[in-house]
């Protein structure tokens, strides 16, 4: 798809069987999931600099920043060799173009952060970093890295995610022209992301870019990116997100209606009350900020909306929630059928993000392996729908149905009965 760009690897991670012990820590979330959106470059530091598989295991001893790679029971010390087929990798990885790296925790070679290093009295303590992590960390300071176990709290996994897409689109403006044109449309499509993140590298930002013409290129664009990336390690809050929320009112305010403009005030305090999701709804029934203002009547909003802000983005964040229990229902007891597909039949919420009934139907098929089949019964004779409704109704489904087909998802759309319809392709 067209967001696919490279992501590097922790190659156990994708279920290689490359590990110590012949085994692999296949990450479902990240070979199913995220997977669907980047491309991944598999590294095994202990297998391509040679140790084989199965080998013995490794451990760190000594000085946390300055660690030997040692084996565990014949006390063999790697180091020398793990550090120079570092050393060679990372630069044969510069070719790659990397958005990020996605690496293993707790691994003497693989580990970015609290791995045991052991003392003189074969205490451990969790302080290390693997060899090399290390190494790649310092030879690319600015790509954004993250770990299998700290990407399960889905802050710091949404927070990687608008690191790796923003990393995405950067590498997309170096590779045209650099020049101020070129910054300054990166900086206007990506600003109120970086706002969201730090009103004050907002301010510092804008400020560069303003007065970019007063230094060399070069020098501008290494130091816009020192600041973008510095910008997204900052957590987003509460209180930031209203901020971009009354510049984003700001910007349409011709196109919002009294009773829009109103409402979103109110939702605002929702959110700041944390009655309200900033995306999506609440189990309640309310909805949240931004879907508040992807429903304003002038479709140009939603449009605006999630291309210069969330610039496809919040897709990921939605393919990889996790589904509430509360919001889950069985309504027999019965097995999962032998069949071709899981069916999904999309009635009442007919759209590709923001809904968990799809998500869980996602999952369920990625669980039994099976494609997802999306139905949608359409009726001609809704009790005082006009054409223009339907009209409405047509377009949105079409959009749907696009959104669907770039996650390779097949929607069938049948006149008929909407029940009637689902129970067909369930029977
Ligand atoms: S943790 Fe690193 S070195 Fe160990 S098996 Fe996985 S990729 Fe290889």
């Amino acid at each position: 798809m067209e967001n696919n760009f490279k992501i590097g690897i922790s190659s156990c991670l994708l279920g290689n069987e490359v590990r110590w012990n012949s085994g692999h820590k296949l990450d479902k979330y990240l070979t199913h999931t995220l997977g669907q959106f980047v491309e991944y470059v598999a590294v095994c530091p202990e297998v391509e600099a040679g140790f084989g598989v199965p080998r013995e295991s490794f451990r760190l001893v000594g000085d946390p920043d300055t660690p030997r790679l040692v084996t565990f029971k014949s006390k063999t010390d790697h180091t020398d060799r793990m550090l120079a087929w570092a050393q060679k990798r990372v630069r044969e990885l510069e070719k790659e173009e990397l958005c990020g790296f996605i690496f293993k925790s707790d691994s003497p070679s693989s580990g970015m952060i609290r791995v045991k290093v052991y003392n003189e009295k074969g205490m451990p303590h969790k302080i290390g970093i693997g060899i090399f992590a290390r190494a790649f960390m310092e030879h690319f300071p600015l790509v954004p890295v993250e770990d299998d176990g700290r990407l399960n709290d889905p802050l710091i996994r949404e927070n990687f995610i608008l690191q790796i897409f923003t990393m995405k689109r950067w590498r997309d403006n170096l590779a045209r022209k650099p020049n101020m044109g070129n910054l300054v449309d990166f900086h206007t499509r990506n600003k109120l992301l970086i706002m969201s993140h730090s009103p004050k590298h907002y301010r510092l930002m804008g400020k560069l870019v303003a007065d970019g013409k007063k230094m060399a290129i070069k020098e501008l664009y290494q130091q816009y990116q020192l600041q973008l990336m510095d910008a997204l390690k900052l957590k987003t809050t509460i209180k930031k997100h209203i901020n971009v929320l009354q510049h984003v009112m700001g910007y349409f305010k011709k196109q919002l209606t009294g009773d829009e403009k109103q409402e979103l005030l109110e939702v605002f305090d929702h959110y700041r009350s944390e009655l309200v999701p900033l995306i999506g709804r609440h189990p309640a029934g309310r909805t949240g900020p931004h879907h508040r203002f992807a429903n304003a009547h002038d479709p140009g909003i939603r449009q605006r909306l999630f291309r210069d802000f969330y610039a496809g983005d919040c897709l990921v964040f939605y393919t990889g929630m996790s589904i509430h229990p509360t919001r889950l229902k069985s309504l027999n007891e019965a097995d999962a059928r032998k069949g071709d597909y899981v069916l999904y039949w999309m009635q009442q919420s007919q759209r590709a993000v923001y809904n968990h009934a799809l998500e869980f139907a996602i999952q369920q098929a990625n669980k039994l392996d099976r494609m997802l089949l999306v139905v949608f019964g359409l009726m001609d004779d809704y009790p005082e729908a006009n054409p223009r409704h339907y009209t409405f109704m047509l377009e949105g489904l079409k959009e749907t149905r696009a959104a669907l087909a770039s996650r390779g998802i097949k929607m069938i759309l049948n006149l008929g009965h909407p029940p009637e319809v689902a129970l067909s392709f369930g029977s």
